[in-house]
């Protein structure tokens, strides 16, 4: 996967994708990660990106044309039209679902971070395929949500994790939470780890933590189980969940 990203802070953002399981998982090629710097595209000598709305209003928007160029420039070096995805509070929600759809379909990935009022519509309407949104609240730009839906995409290439049971069984990814997890020590402040994870019966194991995943979601996030893919027992056991959380 090659993801091309374009910021007015690429030092920013290199800082944080060259460290841990990204950074490395860059130097063993398995991934290609490529900031660009959109002032290199400005066509004055002050290197302006930004102009004041039409219509007036506080502050400056992004300017069509240095995105565009920066945009063609990524394009030239690459076999196939990247996915063009503008980070923005009026995109739809990141899930793990649309992490899961987009690196299915998409080998080249363009990241465009907006900053100040956001970017003219024009750009949107001409080049974006998609904008994604981080939650509904908004920052003052777009590299911080851009680091969140890289990492979360990126982890989900072949090689960044060591095996796909890394992301597959996490919380998520099938619709449910991860059941709880523990490691040494076997009793820490008069809390014990569950016995059955200490009996190496592999299949009791993987029962009692499906059951856990199902308990954890109806406990926590009661509103995602409409959609998990669940046996009529499993059901029966998240609403008894929810019906004990209620009546506490
Ligand atoms: N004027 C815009 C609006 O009201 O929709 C908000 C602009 S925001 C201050 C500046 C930039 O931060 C946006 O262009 C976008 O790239 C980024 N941004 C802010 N909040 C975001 C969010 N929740 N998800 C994704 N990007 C966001």
């Amino acid at each position: 996967m090659r993801i091309d990203i374009i910021t007015l802070f690429p030092e920013m953002m290199e800082t944080v994708l060259n460290e841990s399981i990204i950074g490395r998982a860059q130097k063993k090629g398995v991934l290609e990660i490529q900031c660009h710097q959109l002032r290199e595209f400005a066509f004055d000598k002050h290197r302006h990106v930004d102009d004041a709305p039409y219509g007036g209003g506080k502050g400056m928007l992004m300017m069509t044309e240095p995105i565009a160029l920066c945009y063609e420039d990524i394009c030239k070096n690459l076999d196939e039209k990247p996915y063009f995805v503008y980070m923005s509070p009026q995109g739809s929600v990141l899930n793990q679902q649309k992490l899961i759809d987009i690196s299915a379909n998409h080998k080249n990935i363009c990241v465009l971070c907006g900053h100040y009022e956001g970017v003219d519509q024009r750009v949107i309407d001409e080049l974006v395929d998609e904008e994604i949104s981080i939650g509904d609240y908004v920052l003052t730009g777009g590299e911080l949500p851009a680091l969140v839906f890289v990492d979360a995409l990126a982890r989900m290439e072949k090689g960044v994790l060591s095996e796909d049971e890394c992301f597959t069984k996490e919380s998520h990814y099938d619709g449910l939470l991860e059941y709880p997890q523990y490691t040494r020590p076997q009793v820490w402040r008069d809390r014990e780890v569950p016995q059955v994870l200490l009996s190496g019966h592999h299949e009791n194991v993987d029962k009692w933590r499906r059951e856990q995943s199902i308990i954890a979601t109806a406990k926590k996030r009661p509103d995602m189980l409409s959609k998990a893919q669940l046996t009529e027992a499993e059901l029966e056991l998240a609403n008894s969940i929810i019906a004990n959380k209620t009546e506490d």
